[in-house]
């Protein structure tokens, strides 16, 4: 049988979102429940796949099917789809399986020309109105089906006003508006070289293919990106006969949330805007009134109006966000949708559902969308004044939170000034590790380039500091201190501040209020759920006791990663480092590495104290050692007198040490293997620091050490032998008895290739998913940022895989690393380290694909273990439907 692709709303029934998109499923629900909507149709997503499929046209098939459902609709109304008498007028609007407000198109009062509108003012006796429907239906078809722009239709509307001497739109009288009508068309006729098109016929096949082209216009494209939003989802087109909220004082056009959007709050949040079109609403023409001027001027459709939302409530079981039009006293829903909401009203809204016994825990927990929880970990900028501005830029929101401040250019400028009292932000063309210091001392981050793993992201994420990364469109001239915005129109200096958004990416000028975040009860009690469920565990990645200690207080259950190199840029060490890296003989790196080891030894104490009896893994040093080197001239000759070297000698061993590729380069266990010394050295520190802790907490501490960037299991072997060597002996004089475990990064490929080999000498994985993205893809994780988007723009590519991991290629990676490693070692323990461990699509694959963890940044962990219980109950449901 051929496939049906267009459905009235009353045959609908059980087809599914997938199929009918949000509004047409609810609309097919509506009509089942008996809520009074206007009848209509929906054209179904998969229409909208074979649009494009197509070449992008609609079918002779899929026509024929709509022409015959407007027939039905004509049977169901008595009224004529462009004839005569009691003419039928429809709406055409976009419905998508998930809402993407505002982001894809609607025309309203299609089917009007010139000889339907007179029909419609004789019959109702409302000239204005007919004319008012037709004028605004020419502007939304111009606008819309047509895809040009309404400067110049805006332009006549004010025209005709201030002729008249009128501010409203209400104010303008038939005449006025079959003037304007008038002259629109003209226009049209100008602009498209052809008439207005007459037939109905013609117009609703041209706006339900402006429909489904919207699904791929730029905003949607971008919305969709945002919100992982699969293109192939594709968006149903709702055709619905058109009742008019403009008829005059007894009709009007509202919407209503069942429960406050904002907070949660279980009350009726509605407004009304009597004799007006909904579009009237959306595009803030004109301001709407409290729902209490329908109670007060039509109370029995108002009680009608109560009766309804409840019934709509309970029957979706959650908060709804609905849309309504009075008609001459004739109440009709036009959707129902459950509602976009905050983050609090979210974790509100669900918890209460389920103290009403409306929903049970395990609903609860699928309710909430773990991202939306990020903006309830930091301050947030007030949503009421952040309306009223406008963004000077915009770049990717790496680390959410709000920070306002005066631009600093410089890492010591940014210290040194915050030192003094001074708010800033540290503004870099892209962050290193040099500027780690301006960043703690920062209270926002801004670079010009970079994506979400740049150096800048991670290190912002791991502080919880906010940061947005690569504003492209922005000039930065770093030498003489100064940042464009705006196409150049914008020049910012020292004393310019800016407020910087990490949860949208948005950057404005001056300063912009923020809210506190509330940790209300209803966070923890969602949390608490969270973790009944869950079976994946959330580790944090800390390299300090006061990440640590912040990842604590937000439920994690120990240290996925501690990069032990964010410990050797702080100032009272880097000159030992830097002695270490330049030392040209054994002697003089192990005298460098011996100054440095009470140090590192002193750090870890304070983190397995901190952590205690909590699994802690710590990374060997990883990063080429040249990220240590100072590269401007003045710093090589203080760096050279230090040493006692000449300036000569410290430039030669930097030229040595330069790489051409060095996230390919010397790196990771390669630096072992080349100097086992900084092996014993580390080694040391840990295992020292963590007798001590176990000695003091009186509990065993078990520290995890982990090699990085491991690509074969001789290499590993090697540095592994030191390792234990080092460990053993040093447990030994202890006297006390310590396990420790020793285990790999999987970060590049051919480590997971060879997973069953690796796994006899590592008794953990941890997925380096950022390496492991990198070396799979064959691009840099630092440059990709140039060119995804052209694989965005191009379909290409619709996730950055640095944000979402790529389950085709990389996660095939990953499950066979896991299977093949416990193949060797059934008790091998395999968790996540990369940025992908704070992400709940990418938590969803490390469920399934067997991990025992995922370890993110401090703000991260409330993030993953919503996550992590979604993924474990989506399994389970899963597996009980097959
Ligand atoms: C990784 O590669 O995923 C990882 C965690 O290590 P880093 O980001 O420090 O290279
Ligand atoms: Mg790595």
């Amino acid at each position: 049988m051929a496939k049906t692709y267009v459905y009235n709303f009353k045959d609908a029934k059980g087809l599914g979102k997938d199929i009918l998109g949000g509004k047409g499923q609810g609309l097919a629900e509506m009509t089942t429940i008996g809520v009074p909507i206007p009848e209509g149709f929906t054209v179904t997503t998969e229409a909208c796949n074979l649009y494009y499929q197509d070449n992008k046209k609609i079918s002779d098939d899929v026509r024929k099917e709509i022409f015959a459902a407007i027939k039905v609709v004509e049977t169901q109304t008595g009224k004529s789809f462009g004839g005569n008498k009691n003419p039928l007028l429809v709406s055409v609007r976009s419905g998508a399986r998930v809402s993407m407000p505002g982001m894809m198109d609607t025309i309203l009062n299609l089917g009007l020309n010139d000889t339907t509108v007179e029909v419609l003012s004789k019959e109702t006796g409302n000239e204005r109105f007919a004319y008012d429907s037709y004028r605004r239906f020419i502007l939304m078809f111009t606008n819309i089906a047509k895809n040009h722009g309404r400067v110049e239709l805006d332009k006549m509307l004010e025209e005709a006003k201030e002729k008249k001497g009128v501010k409203a739109d209400t104010d303008l009288d038939a005449n006025d508006l079959k003037v304007l009508v008038k002259r629109y068309k003209e226009y049209y006729k100008t602009v498209f070289k052809e008439e207005f098109p007459i037939d109905p016929y013609v117009q609703l096949i041209e706006a339900i293919t402006a429909v489904f082209r919207s699904w791929d216009n730029p905003r949607a494209n971008i919305y969709r990106k945002m919100n992982n939003i699969p293109y192939e989802w594709g968006t149903a087109v709702n055709v619905q006969s058109m009742v008019f909220g403009n008829k005059g004082e007894t009709s009007g056009t509202g919407v209503a949330f069942s429960r406050s959007p904002s907070t949660g709050e279980k009350a009726l949040f509605a407004e009304y805007l009597p004799n007006a079109q909904g579009e009237d609403v959306v595009a803030g023409i004109r301001t709407p009134l409290s729902v209490e001027y329908l109670q007060k001027t039509q109370p029995s459709v108002y009680n009608q109006f109560l009766d309804i939302i409840k019934t709509l409530e309970s029957n979706y079981r959650d908060m709804q966000d609905m849309e309504f039009t009075v008609e001459e006293g004739k109440l009709y829903f036009l959707q129902t949708r459950n509602g976009k909401r905050t983050g609090a009203a979210a974790l509100k809204i669900a918890v209460d559902l389920v103290a009403e016994k409306v929903i049970t825990q395990r609903e609860a927990v699928l309710r909430v969308d773990p991202k939306s929880l990020d903006t309830l970990l930091h301050p947030s900028f007030d949503p009421k004044v952040i309306k009223t501005l406008k963004a000077i830029g915009e770049g990717l929101p790496a680390s959410p939170g709000a920070a306002t401040g005066k631009i600093s250019f410089t890492a010591e400028d940014a210290a040194k000034r915050a030192e003094a009292g001074e708010k800033v932000i540290l503004v870099r063309a892209e962050t290193s590790p040099e500027d780690i210091e301006g960043m703690v001392a920062a209270q926002g981050i801004l670079t010009m380039r970079g994506g979400m793993t740049s150096h800048a992201a991670v290190v912002a994420r791991g502080m919880g500091k906010c940061c947005v990364a690569g504003v492209s469109s922005a000039q930065i001239n770093e030498e003489q201190h100064y940042v464009t915005f705006d196409g150049g129109k914008t020049k910012l200096t020292t004393k310019d501040t800016i407020s910087i958004d990490g949860s949208t990416g948005q950057v404005y000028l001056g300063v912009v209020g923020t809210v506190e975040p509330e940790m209300t009860g209803y966070f923890a009690t969602m949390m608490e759920w969270s973790d009944q469920y869950r079976t994946l565990k959330v580790r944090t990645n800390a390299d300090t006791p006061k990440d640590a200690t912040t990842a604590l207080k937000f439920g994690a259950q120990g240290i996925g990663l501690c990069r032990t190199e964010h410990m050797f840029f702080e100032k009272s060490r880097i000159f030992n480092v830097r002695k270490m890296i330049l030392a040209e003989t054994l002697q003089a790196r192990e005298e460098a590495l011996a100054k440095l080891l009470p140090e590192q030894e002193a750090d870890f104490y304070e983190l397995f104290k901190t952590m205690k009896d909590f699994n802690t893994t710590i990374r060997l040093l990883d990063p080429p050692l040249h990220e240590f080197l100072p590269q401007e001239e003045s710093k090589i000759q203080e760096l050279a007198k230090d040493l006692n070297l000449s300036v000569e000698q410290v430039k030669n061993r930097i030229s040595y040490l330069h790489e051409f590729n060095p996230m390919m380069g010397h790196r990771g266990v390669r630096l072992d293997v080349s100097y086992p010394e900084i092996a014993v050295m580390q080694t040391k520190a840990i295992i020292q620091a963590a007798l001590r802790v176990q000695k003091d907490i009186k509990k065993p501490v078990t520290p995890e050490i982990m090699i990085p960037l491991v690509l074969d299991v001789k290499e590993l072997k090697y540095v592994k032998d030191i390792i234990v060597k080092t460990a053993d002996e040093l447990i030994a004089k202890s006297g006390q008895t310590m396990t420790y475990e020793v285990g790999t990064m999987i970060e590049i490929p051919r480590a997971a290739l060879l997973a069953e080999s690796v796994a006899t000498e590592a008794t953990f994985f941890s997925f380096g998913t950022n390496d492991l993205t990198q070396m799979t893809y064959g691009f840099s994780r630092d440059d990709a940022g140039k060119f995804l988007p052209d694989y965005y723009s191009k379909k290409i590519f619709e996730q950055d895989p640095f944000q979402t991991v790529d389950t085709q290629g990389v996660g095939k990676l990953i499950k066979m690393a896991v299977q093949d490693g416990r193949k060797t070692r059934p008790t091998l323990k395999v968790g996540i380290c990369g940025e992908h461990g704070g992400d709940p699509l990418s938590i969803d694959f490390f469920h399934n694909a067997g991990l025992n963890y995922v370890s993110c940044s401090p703000f991260r962990v409330p993030v993953a273990r919503l996550a992590a219980a979604q993924a474990a109950i989506r399994a389970e449901d899963r597996s009980k439907k097959n």
